[in-house]
């Protein structure tokens, strides 16, 4: 199969770990028999120097017209650089936002997974973590408390400042959809997380979760306060297969998660819309403090190209072989300097696409 797919390399080490992402990919396309053709685009500080914008139309029209992007990540040391003299509208992050508003992505998906090998990495005890966890959040991107109607004014005398938190059920539903979707493919569970004992946008959700729930007999869905969760999260992580929240319960959980894997440059990330289609990139940034030394974790990115083979693409095969591969080469001893424990083998970003990419095999 042929599959068209837009780089975005951005900023800082944004080039560096797509260049190692799509090595890997190349080479899953040699042992299973696919093409990826990759058509890149500026985005983010490196599209202000070209064009004076962060993202250009012509840039998101190609995007629109290919299969998934693949992002490394955009910005700049935000206290030390040009473009941060600027209208917010104007810096290399807006570059992000124009993206994911012009792709209509509003699920994101953030895996938190804890390898044997970097378990020392994790903050929790031993007896916690148990036999480590795997699960994914999904979090609604584009609605509630962030898109709400605000205002701050003078009410008798006191300033007064609104957030108004609104979900309609057809955006809950296309999100739970997702969510139970992907509960299919992993061990069929879906904790949806909410306030219901206060909010009404929770009650809706609860109600329309449930509606959703009853065209996936196979899938167990459980319902949790976010308070709770979030305990959940540091007591017993290895309960969760696939969260599935609103987005500023999701921001917050997601957050979470992530730091009790302990590694930030091991973690991927997806945001879809309501077909198949989507973007893949790292949780990181653009690390500019090591840009151009070779030194990233490019584990982060390569494992946001499983997802898009996974997600996008349905090659669950090929995806398992990426994911493999990493997990092998961790257990052969290779670290980059953000993982490196002592006893370790030290490798540079490139090394660890080489070595992963060594490592794609069809079983
Ligand atoms: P960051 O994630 O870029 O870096 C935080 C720390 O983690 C740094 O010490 C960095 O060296 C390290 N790190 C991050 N990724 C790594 C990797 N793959 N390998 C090894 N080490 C890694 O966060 P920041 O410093 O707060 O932000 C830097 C720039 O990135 C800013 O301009 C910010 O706006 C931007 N940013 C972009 C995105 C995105 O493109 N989606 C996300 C977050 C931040």
């Amino acid at each position: 199969m042929n599959y068209h797919i837009t780089t975005i390399p951005g900023d800082g080490i944004g080039p560096e770990i797509v260049r190692e992402t799509c090595k890997v990919l190349n080479q899953v396309g040699q042992v299973f028999g696919h093409e990826f053709h990759y058509k890149e685009i500026l985005m983010g500080g490196c599209s202000i120097d070209a064009h004076g914008v962060p993202l250009t139309d012509e840039a998101l029209e190609t995007a629109k017209g290919s299969d998934a992007v693949l992002l490394g990540a955009v910005g700049g040391d935000v206290g030390n650089s040009r473009w941060y003299d600027v209208a917010p509208n104007l810096r290399p992050e807006a570059g992000l936002l124009a993206i994911r508003k012009g792709l209509n992505l509003f699920a994101n998906i953030r895996p938190a997974y804890l390898y044997e090998e970097l378990a020392q990495a994790c903050p929790l005890k031993k007896e916690i973590i148990g036999d480590g966890f795997d699960m994914v959040i999904m979090r609604e991107l584009t609605g509630g408390l962030y898109f709400g109607e605000r205002y701050t004014r003078e009410v008798d005398g006191v300033m007064t400042a609104v957030d108004t938190l609104t979900y309609n059920e057809k955006e809950i539903r296309r999100i739970a959809v997702k969510a139970f979707d992907i509960a299919m493919k992993r061990r069929k569970s879906v904790i949806s997380v909410d306030k219901a004992n206060v909010l009404d946008s929770s009650r809706l959700w609860r109600k329309v979760v449930e509606e959703v729930a009853k065209d996936y007999p196979q899938v167990k869905l459980t319902h949790m306060l976010v308070d709770n969760c979030a305990m959940q999260l540091v007591m017993n992580p290895g309960q969760f297969d696939v969260i599935l929240t609103e987005n500023m319960f999701g921001d917050i959980l997601s957050d979470e998660a992530s730091m009790i894997t302990g590694s930030i440059g091991m973690l991927s990330s997806a945001s879809m819309n309501e077909s198949k289609f989507g973007l893949y990139e790292p949780s990181h940034g653009s690390a500019p403090d090591i840009a151009g030394k070779n030194l990233a974790n490019p584990i982060a990115t390569i494992l946001s190209g499983a997802m898009m083979l996974r997600y996008s693409f349905d090659l669950d095969q090929e995806a398992d072989a990426v994911e493999q591969a990493v997990q092998q080469v961790l257990a052969e001893g290779y670290r980059t300097g953000d993982i490196y424990s002592q006893g370790r083998a030290r490798g540079s970003c490139s090394q660890m696409g080489d070595l992963i990419a060594e490592r794609i095999v069809k079983k």
